[in-house]
């Protein structure tokens, strides 16, 4: 499923871009294996066509002798065959395991380089003044009855949490109205399964075992824990064939969210910043390849509208090479001011994976032909079989946040709290919160 081709004609970019990522993937390596690959392959091939020579010669009127000749010669390609088919497999095996661990490629605007060089695309309002001494929302919400950190840890561990009162209402009316926007927008509401299988998982290019894993595992199964609604989106188009004017396709799922977070540490780590369980409303696109660059501006778009209308300060960044991880061909996260937390957090992350989810998920489409635009418009197809003929190609998938619900209450709490302790709620969400428009102390 990776584009092997690709690699060869362009090893030097592969390479460069491996090491701009910041990749363990090593291109050389895979080059060698395809390259071993290939030529066993073609071997092999020989092989079989001298074979069915073989037998050919064999079917005319021979001499006893010269028949025992080819028995024996058909004996020996056959055994010779097995044993290069074996070698085959396991040459495509090592190539495939090798293929799998190169990133995508980049998007020629992304900056290159660590964390510190993301390119600002956006700047939304300003920090709001305060006329007292902010405070964090582990405060705000121990002072409101919100949140039961202590109950959590002695239930489930650290880094859970309960949600109480209104902040449990709050979680739901986010969900809402995160859901009516987008479901506006034209994506389609879906709820999803949060465990998944674990080759699911692989495909969509995370990561299932290793000691920094972020998944956690279901044992004695095969199946993991959802870290994100992307991962059963992109499953459920997993091995079709779409037609192209059946694209975009555009989805958002409600899911819960399950993270390890190893190797996360420090003072990020406290409160509702940063933990193991969170619900989260997915926006996820399957496109053409000539869709997908406008696509993923729309869903930046559509994010920048959601935290504007939510009142927040935030910065939208182009993320940098060494940040993307592998899928994504490009990234934008946007980062909201957090006054009790004192800097900067991120709240969410748009990425377009251009063909690197689809070539592992194979998720194919039939360009629509340019004489007859219209000719495959009915019926879905699925298999092999083309109305219109022509070649089929791998879609496009992005994926974006439309809210990541404890970051949210984070930036509400932090951002909208009075000085006499109350928090005010943002306007929008009032509705799904049955008009409450202030949270008070108990
Ligand atoms: P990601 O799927 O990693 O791009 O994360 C999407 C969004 O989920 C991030 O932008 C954060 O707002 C939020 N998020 C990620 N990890 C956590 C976590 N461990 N706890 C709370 N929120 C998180």
């Amino acid at each position: 499923s990776i584009d092997f081709k690709f690699l060869k004609d362009n090893i030097n970019l592969v390479v460069q871009n491996a090491k701009n990522r910041n990749s363990s993937a090593d291109p050389q390596l895979a080059l060698q294996l395809y390259d071993q690959y290939i030529q066993l392959k073609q071997e092999a091939d020989q092989l079989r066509a001298e074979r069915n020579e073989n037998s050919n010669a064999m079917k005319g009127k021979l001499e006893a002798e010269a028949r025992q000749a080819l028995i024996q010669r058909g004996q020996e390609l056959k055994d010779k065959i097995a044993s290069l088919e074996e070698k085959l497999a396991t040459a495509e095996m090592l190539l495939q395991r090798e293929g799998q661990r190169i990133p995508n490629m980049t998007h020629p605007e992304v900056p290159l380089g660590g964390e510190d060089v993301a390119t600002v695309l956006n700047n939304v309002g300003s920090p709001r003044e305060f006329e007292f001494e902010a405070r964090d929302h582990v405060t705000i919400a121990e002072s409101l009855d919100l949140v039961d950190f202590e109950s959590a840890a002695e239930v489930s561990g650290q880094k859970f949490y309960y949600l109480r009162n209104a902040a449990a209402l709050l979680e739901l009316a986010l969900v809402n109205w995160a859901m009516t926007k987008v479901v506006a927008r034209g994506f389609t509401p879906i709820m999803t399964p949060d465990l998944v299988k674990e080759t699911v998982l692989e495909k969509c290019g995370f990561q299932p075992r290793g000691t920094n894993t972020q998944v956690y595992s279901v044992e004695n199964s095969n199946l993991c824990l959802t870290g994100t609604a992307e991962i059963p989106l992109g499953g459920l188009y997993m091995d079709k064939l779409l037609n192209e004017t059946q694209l975009p396709i555009k989805m958002a799922a409600f899911g819960h969210c399950f993270r390890t977070e190893a190797g996360a540490a420090g003072a990020a780590s406290k409160g509702l910043y940063r933990v193991h369980q969170f619900s989260k409303v997915e926006m996820f696109v399957i496109s053409t390849p000539d869709q997908s660059d406008a696509l993923h501006q729309e869903l930046i778009n559509l994010e920048t509208e959601m935290f504007t209308e939510l009142g927040l300060h935030f910065k939208v960044l182009d993320m940098p090479s060494g940040d993307l991880g592998a899928p994504a061909y490009r990234k934008f996260d946007v980062e909201a001011w957090m006054p009790g937390l004192k800097r900067y957090g991120e709240i969410s992350s748009a990425s377009n994976c251009t063909d690197y989810q689809s070539r592992r998920l194979n998720i194919r489409y039939r360009p629509s032909s340019k004489e007859t635009p219209s000719a495959e418009d009915s019926g879905k197809t699925k298999g092999g079989k083309s109305s219109g003929g022509g070649k089929t190609e791998f879609v496009h998938t992005l994926n974006a946040t439309a809210c990541a619900v404890p970051r949210m209450i984070v930036s509400i709490l932090e951002n909208f709290q009075q000085a006499d302790g109350s928090v005010v709620i943002p306007e929008v969400l009032r509705p799904f919160m049955g008009g409450m428009s202030l949270i008070l102390p108990p």
